[in-house]
């Protein structure tokens, strides 16, 4: 993998750059579409693709447990068996294994040695390590693969954090051993570490300490994912670490994607992003507009007769060929097009939006374009 900065926003962390991978080169800042289980709910990858997607996230622990990943390394990986054909990022399974777990059964565990958990599909007990989740993302034939963390909630106390935080540390140089010693990174393959430590500053600089000393690809920043957790929360995790990432490699902020946070994120030095919220408030019904960037619900009674589009601004296939009233409809009497034809809309809203916010930095104009959201 190589990474270039090809342009710095002054008074601001905020950059653009190229990310080469071997399925293909990416621009950065960039959002990328969630596909758990081996697609971006409701649609198919080259619709992905038209609406200016250049990555693509697959989630390991899905596809771990179905179809497996064996089956999926007999079509040469992710990427080709679900004709995206680009550069795909998978993550680690970590996360989920340790959060579908505890949810279904209270079985899942952390030892030392890996995640113990029990599927929730059909409960057959399964272990992930920081070797065998690369051996996984090697089948997968991911372009850019995520050492394994320990990712405790973000309300966890200080202690639980500082143990996440040195088993992430011992994690991440046992991962990087193993990927050095199979020669995982021939190829241009990517290797990337997560900084974890919670909302605790000194942890969390300790943690970047220790994994920036590491030679891993990019720097991602973990334990600020889940959407609820609030604007402050993720503001304080980023800003305790935001002026000590290493500015030769890329940087990933996991798991959000609310417009406002993407363009607060990008001004602090993140360079990529991933959430599953453009498509999962589509099939809930709520849609985000290009005007303020707010969400607002189909379901509303005042779009019964609404002749316009989702958002008048946004030149999506959604916003060309349907009406509000039209969309809030399907959604009333449960058809499938309405969150298809929301999630395409919502999808298009941020990937426009990040390349707005490329275009601005480039002409150093980030600060004064996104002044309502940046100070
Ligand atoms: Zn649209």
């Amino acid at each position: 993998m190589n990474f270039q900065v090809t342009a710095t926003q002054s008074g601001s962390l905020a950059r653009t750059g190229v990310l080469e991978t071997p399925n293909g080169s990416i621009k950065t800042p960039a959002f990328m579409p969630v596909g758990t289980s081996g697609a971006v709910k409701t649609l198919s990858a080259e619709e992905v693709k038209s609406l200016g997607a250049e990555i693509i996230l697959g989630n390991t622990y899905h596809l771990r447990i179905r179809p497996g990943e064996k089956v999926i390394e007999k079509f040469g990986g992710l990427s080709k068996w679900s004709n995206w054909n680009g550069p795909i990022l998978t993550d680690s399974g970590g996360y989920q294994a340790y959060s579908l777990g505890r949810a279904k059964n209270k079985l899942s565990k952390i030892t030392e040695e890996g995640v113990k958990f029990r599927s929730h599909i059909d409960g057959k007990l399964l272990f992930f390590s920081p070797e065998n989740v690369l051996d996984i993302q090697r089948s997968l034939n991911s372009d850019i693969a995520m050492v394994i963390d320990d990712c405790p909630p973000i309300e966890a106390t200080e202690k639980r954090v500082r143990q996440a935080v040195y088993r992430t540390t011992d994690w991440a140089k046992r991962s990087i051993e193993y990927w050095q010693q199979q020669k995982m990174g021939e190829q241009g393959r990517a290797l990337f570490g997560i900084i974890q430590g919670g909302l605790f500053k000194e942890l969390r600089e300790q943690s970047a300490r220790e994994i920036q000393e590491l030679p891993f690809d990019g720097i991602a920043v973990g334990g600020v994912a889940i959407a609820s957790e609030g604007k402050e929360k993720i503001n304080k995790a980023v800003d305790y670490v935001a002026h000590l990432l290493d500015k030769s490699r890329p940087h990933y902020l996991m798991g959000v994607g609310e417009p406002a946070d993407l363009i607060r994120m990008v001004d602090k030095g993140m360079d990529m992003f991933d959430c599953v919220l453009p498509t999962r408030l589509a099939r809930h019904g709520s849609f985000w507009t290009t005007e303020d960037y707010q969400l607002k619900t189909i379901s509303h009674a005042a779009y019964t007769e609404d002749s316009a589009p989702l958002d008048q601004n946004c030149q999506c296939p959604t916003c060309q060929k349907y009406t509000r009233s039209y969309l809030r409809h399907l959604f009333m009497v449960n058809e499938s097009l309405a969150m298809r034809a929301l999630s395409i809309h919502n999808l298009s809203v941020l990937l426009e939006l990040m390349k707005r916010i490329r275009a601005s930095i480039e002409n150093d104009t980030f600060k004064t374009e996104f002044s309502d959201y940046v100070s």
